[in-house]
């Protein structure tokens, strides 16, 4: 059991997953409700010997060769039932995640929704896993296997915990690793849950860790830990430069999905409907906690005017409360985001930003922002730094060329947006723009099927898709000299 009832009260302790066990710790971390500060529950607080025990448990598994060994078929087979025990879990984890969280109810369950298809879309790559044979001449036979690095080490953030576990969770047992699981503090009890669909979906011990800590030190463990053999991040910039660093000492390789500060470019000839409805999802879906959110939107003169009255109309027509209540735009995790962000809004207007609508948080109970629009020049903060919240940059240019300097005008590059109804000019413009996806017409569009990852400081390396596959694999070659 990872969960107890504490005393006569109905709250919630969740505990770490190692080598199949559900392991307690003397330490708790208490999750509260961002949206009235309530206790959501307590997690036990894994310290660094929690790390080495994880770690020797996955390293055993490996050397066992429980996951590698496995025939690919039965891999396929374990990651589908995977998939139906973490769609089970949906209607309590869902909940979970909403009061932990703060997003929709209705959002928190379609995370273990997509979970569950991510464990489906690698279970069909598990038996496809193919090297190549390289021709060499007579008396020679070359050909390459792709292997699992290992155990992998996975850093979790809290906007999607679920679904970002299952990201890079599933590609790295469909090939064959154990992974230890470094879940954030901050949102931990949904994807504690997902040790129970492992039980239930008899993985191997040892091939799923989960481990629950701060990053300052259970996080920084495991990173820094000897028997790691590849580190996948998701998280800020500034942690995975610490993780980065922390790494060249085992030279362990990393793959870095980190923030962003997207752009969506408008041209003349836009269907503005769809301008308005990506700007909508894009920067206000997860209340703008998104590291692929639009936060800024870059617009043709001849359109602007228009654009920014109907985006008021449609930022100041949103719900903003609780996740239980369905609101459009729910909390903003902690407080130490929301003041973030309203001291980012603040200084923008001392640089000479425009505030259209929102700028500053509601006065009432829970971290609230309401959805916010800002015309800022390119230079200032608010423009050139990820906010993390529902605030949208707005910006008009006159030429193409201005459009795509304003676009790469930061040092991220994680997505970017084109609208226009001229396939060549579309085409065009996703090829200036510098970014790991670009999206056309539609924000958000694509999904588990089409690689993602950044440029520049947004990170290296692809997840989702079939790249990401190998992410998780090592080539090796073995060049045989036939006897005769
Ligand atoms: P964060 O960097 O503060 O924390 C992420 C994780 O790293 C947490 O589990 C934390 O405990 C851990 N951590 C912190 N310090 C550590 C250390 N020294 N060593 C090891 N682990 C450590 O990020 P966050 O606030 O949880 O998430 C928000 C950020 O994540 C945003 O910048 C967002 O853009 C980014 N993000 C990126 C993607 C992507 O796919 N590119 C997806 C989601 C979020």
């Amino acid at each position: 059991m990872n969960e107890r009832q504490q005393g006569h009260s109905q709250s919630l302790h969740s505990t770490n997953f190692i080598n199949g066990q559900w392991v307690d710790s003397e330490q708790s971390i208490h999750v509260e409700n961002p949206a009235n500060g309530d206790l959501v529950g307590t997690i036990a607080r894994a310290m660094p010997l929690h790390v080495d025990q994880a770690v020797a448990a996955a390293r055993k598994c490996q050397n066992e060769r429980l996951m590698s060994g496995m025939a690919p078929y039965e891999r396929m087979q374990l990651l589908h039932r995977i998939a139906g025990e973490i769609r089970a879990l949906a209607t309590r984890g869902g909940k979970l995640l909403c009061l932990e969280n703060g997003k929709p109810l209705s959002a928190a369950q379609w995370e273990f929704e997509e979970a569950a298809r991510y464990f489906e879309y690698y279970a069909g790559m598990a038996d496809k896993i193919e090297g190549k044979s390289i021709p060499l001449g007579d008396g020679l036979v070359d050909f390459t296997e792709y292997e699992p690095f290992g155990v992998s080490a996975q850093v979790i953030p809290w906007n999607f915990p679920v679904s970002l576990v299952a990201r890079s969770l599933a590609p790295a047992l469909a090939a064959g690793n154990s992974v230890v699981i470094k879940s954030p503090e901050l949102t931990p009890l949904a994807v504690a849950l997902l040790g129970e669909a492992m039980v239930n979906a008899k993985v191997p011990a040892g091939a799923v860790n989960i481990l629950c800590g701060y990053g300052h030190d259970t996080g920084a463990a495991l990173v820094a830990h000897k028997d790691i053999d590849q580190i996948v991040f998701t998280g800020s910039v500034a942690t995975g430069q610490a993780i980065m660093s922390s790494a060249v000492e085992h030279v362990v390789p990393c793959i870095m999905e980190l923030g962003g500060k997207s752009a969506g470019v408008v041209f003349a000839d836009a269907n503005l409907d769809q301008v308005i409805s990506s700007a909508d999802a894009g920067n206000l879906f997860n209340s703008g906690q998104v590291c692929s959110a639009m936060s800024r939107l870059i617009v043709h003169e001849s359109v602007y005017e228009e654009v920014k009255q109907r985006l008021v109309a449609c930022f100041s027509a949103k719900t903003v409360g609780a996740g239980m209540d369905e609101s459009d735009v729910t909390p903003i995790l902690t407080k130490i985001q929301l003041d973030k962000i309203a001291a980012m809004c603040a200084h923008a207007k001392e640089q000479g930003a425009h505030c259209v609508v929102g700028g500053t948080p509601l006065d009432q109970e829970g971290y609230f922002m309401p959805p916010t629009i800002i015309e800022a020049q390119a230079n200032t903060e608010i423009a050139q730094q990820e906010v993390f919240g529902p605030v949208l940059v707005l910006m008009k240019f006159k030429t193409t060329q201005q459009a795509y300097d304003l676009a790469n005008g930061t040092e991220f590059g994680l997505v970017a947006g084109v609208f226009t109804k001229d396939l060549s000019l579309a085409l065009q413009a996703s090829r200036q723009l510098v970014a790991g996806q670009v999206f056309v017409n539609e924000w958000f569009a694509g999904g588990i099927s089409t690689p993602f990852g950044g440029v520049g400081k947004s990170g290296f390396g692809r997840e989702k898709g079939q790249e990401a596959l190998y992410n998780y694999v090592r080539t090796k070659n073995i060049a045989i000299r036939l006897t005769s």
